[in-house]
């Protein structure tokens, strides 16, 4: 089975949820209703339909230090079909990718909850000092912009692939190519849990950023 579930309505397979949800610049709530029919694997991308109408896709990333969304997800279909195939049933296209442990979709608390004790369990802290929390449902996409601004991606680029209607995306990736020329590692292949730490320590720093969160879409 996954390598969760964190909270009772949060997903059984914590780090495939996650990283989609980044490197789809997904909302918690968009991520926790993907249904496996939204995802398209061949073999050298995987494409996912969400949100607005909109198709987004990823080929093979594991020659960075990001987690590999291609590799990730094509794990996780066929997880699934081998799970339904083991009950003599199909993959039905209309079930959902990441579902609880108990088989249903997971909420939109549960997803956020999840990403909370990803991050303690990963040695960061959900918490500031004033006990507020570091991340909300928004993070995901927020992450990704640094990130992938980091990568040498263009702001344009990234309010376009993140579905951004207005140029708030510019307010928090503004300090990522200062941070990118330190921490981009392009072109240097790194094993998957070296890439998931690092996405959730991103995921960490964001503290600084929840104002800026809450006047999102
Ligand atoms: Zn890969």
């Amino acid at each position: 089975m996954g390598d969760g579930p964190y909270h009772p309505e949060g997903p059984a397979h914590v780090k495939a949820l996650i990283v989609c949800a980044t490197m789809f610049l997904l909302r918690e709530l968009e991520a926790s209703a993907i249904d496996v029919a939204d995802i398209t694997v061949s073999e050298t991308s995987v494409a996912l339909w969400k949100a607005k109408g909109c198709t987004r896709s990823w080929t093979c990333v594991c020659d960075t230090d990001l987690p590999c969304p291609f590799h990730v997800l094509t794990e996780r279909v066929e997880s699934l079909r081998c799970f339904w195939h083991d009950r003599g049933e199909p993959l039905e296209p209309d079930s959902p990718l990441f579902p609880c442990s108990g088989g249903p979709y997971c909420s939109k608390r549960g997803v956020v909850a999840t990403l909370r004790t990803a991050i303690d369990n990963a040695g960061s802290a959900s918490k500031a000092k004033d006990g507020s929390w570091v991340v909300s449902g928004h993070s995901f996409r927020i992450t990704a912009a640094r990130t992938l601004t980091c990568h040498g991606l263009d702001p344009i680029t990234i309010q376009l692939i993140g579905r951004w209607g207005s140029d708030a995306v510019l307010t928090y990736i503004a300090e990522s190519p200062l941070q990118g020329l330190l921490t981009a590692s392009r072109g240097t292949s790194r094993c998957f849990e070296h890439c998931w730490k690092n996405l959730i320590r991103q995921m960490a720093e964001q503290k600084k950023e929840q104002e800026v969160l809450k006047r999102l879409v």
